[in-house]
């Protein structure tokens, strides 16, 4: 169908030597024409790295607030991303629901203020290990996703990634086959807001050497790669379609 989609979420890794060598790796490339790539650096360095990505690189935020400004210490809104010329921002990822509490009411009103603010979404959604063993996934999936959707009124700027909580950072990977069904199981979920723009990636332990069958999948069109976005594996993720 249409392009491979490979976000690189570097979490709370950067100095501005890093951020130099992951773009050296870039501008090196080689960068598939089938892939649209979008890389997230921390926000202080949101700027600096927009004016140095290579043309077809992209940029997000890895968060923002519900408000476009005001009495918020520490936080950033999509104005301000918007205003530095970055057209992206990640939110719920499990980091910032487990970590920093983020419940699905505020990623909801998150997805939907970012949008009408102009940008565009990478949404997060996944199960943790406790969840799958006792057969919540698609419970808990279809919860997470029900209140990002109830915000969206078309899926064209916004990229739905599944990752489970028990895949990232850990080396387990879903297999092709765990991530194919929980993918399918979503689009099937949003059927009832049809969209054919409708784009599910997906993120957890994606390396260079998973990643061609993973993309193989039918319902996976793209992955949110963390550990491996910092690595000359990115290309070869880039690349996962030829
Ligand atoms: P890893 O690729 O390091 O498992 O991280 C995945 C992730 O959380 C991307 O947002």
């Amino acid at each position: 169908s249409g392009k491979l989609f490979v976000g690189g979420n570097w979490k709370m890794n950067c100095s501005k030597k890093q951020a130099d060598e992951i773009i050296a790796m870039l501008v090196k490339g080689p960068l598939s024409k089938n892939a649209e790539i979008v890389i997230a650096p921390p926000a202080l360095y949101l700027e600096y790295v927009k004016s140095k990505a290579p043309a077809g690189v992209d940029v997000a935020a890895q968060n923002c607030y519900k408000e476009a400004s005001g009495a918020f210490t520490g936080e950033i809104s999509p104005a301000m991303i918007k205003d530095i010329g970055v057209e992206w921002v990640i939110l719920g990822h499990s980091e910032r629901r487990a970590i920093f509490k983020e419940d699905d009411a505020l990623i909801g009103a998150k997805v939907k203020h970012a949008l009408s603010a102009g940008l565009k979404v990478i949404a997060c959604v996944g199960e943790t290990l406790q969840e799958r063993e006792s057969n919540k996934t698609e419970e808990v999936v279809f919860r997470q996703t029900k209140a990002i959707a109830e915000n969206i009124t078309t899926w064209e700027n916004v990229v739905l990634a599944y990752e489970p909580v028990w895949a990232i950072g850990t080396g387990k990977t879903a297999s092709p086959e765990q991530a194919q069904e929980v993918h399918l199981k979503l689009r099937e979920f949003l059927k009832k807001d049809f969209n054919k723009d409708l784009r599910i990636i997906y993120g957890g332990s994606v390396t260079g050497k998973n990643c061609k069958e993973l993309s193989a999948q039918k319902d996976v069109d793209g992955f949110l790669v963390g550990g491996a976005s910092l690595k000359p594996e990115f290309i070869e993720i880039i690349n996962a379609r030829g």
